[in-house]
């Protein structure tokens, strides 16, 4: 490893305040590097940093534009550095891999909360596919374990693939709807309803009564569902959970007590006899093959005979010449 690269590994785990912060900075945008040399030192950092990683409590968030993410990941942040806790907050943003822009990360958001030095927010990397955004969301996520943050909040907006992505590297994942279930609720796909551990309705300080039935229209269809969030893909079958709904004004502060009540025994009913571990073997696990099968395909299509092949194997499929499955086979053989 180069010696400034163990420079930043030695700042992130035995530094502390401006120093273990720059060098934070700098580990991540190397691993954000799509340059080859990048690459391969971001290789090795990221794997000097994993022992001193793991030890945090991952919680997923995301709603649609507008629901108060940034503002509700500001309160949880500054009340959970109240009770002596360390902040990291990532985002994995749809966007931001579409078009280089991005919802979440544009804004200046958070200010209050960027402010605090137990706190280290970083916006989502841009462009990539979804793949290799979320990729790149959760090695920070190893660097922000690495430098002790305790706890991390992935956050991403609601409206694709990124949940199942941020679900898959979380301990918790979290949705948040507006007090207008009725609407929403139809907007919203069942899939991502039943990825949430828990549902925080937000903005309820505007029409309480709204968000009281919101919240018993929420809780009646997950039960329709049988919904159990992460324990329903825990091998184990252990956790007996069912997704609690709450109500919570991220501007007033109110529900946060709440919310962290209920993240907390969670995470303790998770956790008992190791099941949170057991999961994320599974989740590393499930990301490697992941990882594995997206690089296999765009190497497959960059392979020179492949390249070569392909026009003519296509034609032949469009044509009803050739089955689909015996061109399928017929390219594989060329890919060595
Ligand atoms: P995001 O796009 O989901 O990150 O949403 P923001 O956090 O940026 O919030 C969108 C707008 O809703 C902002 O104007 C916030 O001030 C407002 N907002 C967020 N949470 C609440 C809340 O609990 N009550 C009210 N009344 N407004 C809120």
């Amino acid at each position: 490893m180069q010696a400034d690269d163990r420079a930043i590994v030695e700042q992130i785990t035995a530094g502390s305040g401006p120093v273990q912060r720059r060098a934070l900075a700098k580990a991540i945008t190397l691993l954000e590097s799509t340059r080859p040399d990048h690459r391969a030192r971001a290789d090795e950092v990221l794997d000097a940093l994993l022992p001193a990683s793991g030890k945090s409590f991952r919680i997923g968030l995301s709603g649609v534009p507008g629901v108060g993410k940034s503002t509700f990941v500001e309160s949880l942040g500054l009340f959970l550095i109240a009770r002596g806790h360390r902040v990291a907050v990532l985002a994995v943003d749809p966007s931001s891999s579409l078009s280089g822009g991005s919802i979440l990360g544009d804004k200046t958001r958070m200010e209050r909360l960027a402010a605090e030095p137990c706190a280290y927010i970083r916006p989502s990397p841009s462009g990539g596919t979804l793949g290799g955004v979320a990729e790149k969301t959760r090695e920070a996520m190893v660097a922000c374990e690495a430098a002790g943050h305790d706890i991390v909040i992935v956050e991403t907006v609601g409206v694709g693939q990124s949940e199942v992505a941020v679900a898959g590297m979380t301990d918790l994942f979290v949705l948040m709807q507006l007090p207008n279930a009725g609407d929403e609720l139809q907007a919203i796909k069942r899939g991502v309803m039943e990825l949430a551990d828990l549902v925080v309705v937000n903005k309820a300080d505007l029409d309480p009564a709204a968000a009281i039935r919101a919240q018993s229209q929420i809780a009646s269809a997950l039960r329709s569902y049988g919904s159990a969030g992460h324990a329903d893909r825990d091998a184990s079958g252990a956790l007996a959970w069912t997704p609690p709904v709450l109500c919570a004004s991220a501007l007033d502060g109110t529900g946060l007590d709440d919310f962290w009540g209920e993240a907390t025994r969670y995470r303790e009913l998770a956790n008992a006899g190791g099941g949170l571990d057991r999961r994320r073997h599974r989740q590393d696990q499930a990301w490697m093959w992941e990882r594995i099968e997206s690089g296999l395909r765009e190497r497959f299509r960059d392979h020179p005979a492949v390249r070569e092949a392909l026009p003519a194997v296509s034609g032949e499929v469009r044509a009803g010449r050739t089955a689909a499955s015996v061109a399928a086979r017929r390219l594989l053989d060329l890919f060595h």
